[in-house]
């Protein structure tokens, strides 16, 4: 940390780090972390409901005091996390919803073809990845279920690309005929040797070393927060992941050869608008950081754009930080990526021959 970050901790009691309370603290930075104790079986499992409770629900002060401010941007019960984990159950429940639907009221219902089932398949896996992102989020809160729980963020986010990677291969090549098996398994490799190597670092890197606070000079405005980092496997993670989503590229030529136009046309509009729209939200989240970076205490209620409910009423306590912008503009891609797919797969006599 620098002498910068410190010298800025200086409006909220509990954002001064030598003067915080042990990290086992329940409110380290006030409405972030809530750290799960030890002990015995029975109590574990207490404060794991405790935990899920404070972040998805009702997260009360320990005293107005205590981050209480007027600035804050959270109300009285809020939590950093909670928006992030409701936009990503909203992702859940509508993709459930609607490959409920699918079989039943789209013609997609009475297709019989690998690409169809391989497009089933890789909607169920956006429902997974959807709630391991939200088991995430609300783990993100403790320094140690957090890191695990990560793990399974970033393998739920590889399973969807290669679900939807296998899915195109298999549109390219008119259900997988005469597709050679590289085709398939390569992006399936990455995925293992992503989620092997991150693993194992997990287990040898002590955890409190990956863990990095956040806006320490924005504690009274309920945005300071601690998360995990990848160190020096952070350009690694990124470089990884952006090749994995740009796999449909190598198999799009191919689908303008094997089947209709309209529907080739189709897949390229959908994957090219929703990568597009993917690093759109990127860019917001990790470079522009807004609005988390332009929020201050003097103007906290006043940058355009921010979204936020402090009231102590169901369904407030939230803010949408750059995250949760991300989370929401993520779904509108996995939406548009899905739309392409979904028109090829309805409209294709070849692919459903
Ligand atoms: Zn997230």
């Amino acid at each position: 940390m620098s002498n910068d970050e410190l010298d800025l901790c200086n409006d909220c009691e509990l954002c001064n780090v030598e003067d915080a309370p042990a990290p086992t603290s329940t409110f380290r930075f006030a409405q972030y972390d809530i750290e799960i104790s030890g002990g015995s079986v029975s109590k574990g499992l207490k404060s794991h409901a405790e935990l899920w409770w404070r972040v998805v629900c009702r997260n009360e002060l320990p005293s107005p005091a205590v981050g209480g401010t007027a600035d804050n941007l959270l109300g009285p019960t809020g939590h950093l996390e909670r928006m992030n984990v409701w936009s990503h159950m909203a992702g859940a429940g509508a993709y459930a919803a609607y490959l409920g639907l699918r079989e039943r009221v789209t013609p997609m219902g009475d297709i019989r073809s690998l690409s169809n089932t391989l497009a089933y398949v890789s909607g169920a896996s956006l429902v997974v990845t959807f709630v391991s992102s939200s088991v995430y989020h609300v783990y993100s809160a403790d320094a140690e279920w957090g890191a695990y729980t990560r793990l399974g963020d970033y393998a739920g986010i590889y399973l969807s690309i290669c679900t939807g990677t296998t899915t195109d291969v298999a549109i390219a090549s008119v259900n997988l005929t005469d597709a050679s098996w590289q085709a398939v398994a390569d992006v399936w490799i990455g995925m293992v040797v992503l989620v092997a190597f991150f693993t194992l670092k997990r287990f040898v890197v002590p955890i409190e070393t990956t863990r990095r606070p956040y806006f320490l000079n924005k504690c009274s405005l309920g945005l300071a927060r601690n998360t995990h980092v990848d160190l020096e496997h952070s350009a690694l993670r990124a470089a990884a992941g952006i090749a994995m989503a740009f796999s449909w590229a190598c198999a799009l030529p191919a689908a303008f050869d094997a089947i209709e136009l309209d529907c080739a046309w189709a897949i390229a509009a959908a994957r090219i608008v929703a990568t597009l729209t993917l690093i759109l939200g990127m860019f917001v989240d990790n470079v522009l950081l807004y609005p988390d970076r332009w929020i201050n205490n003097e103007d906290a209620k006043k940058p355009m754009c921010l979204c936020h409910n402090p009231h102590d009423v169901f369904c407030g306590g939230w803010v949408m930080t750059s995250h949760a912008l991300w989370h929401w503009v993520a779904l509108a891609s996995v939406v548009i990526y899905t739309a392409g797919t979904e028109y090829a797969i309805a409209t294709s006599e070849t692919l459903a021959m």
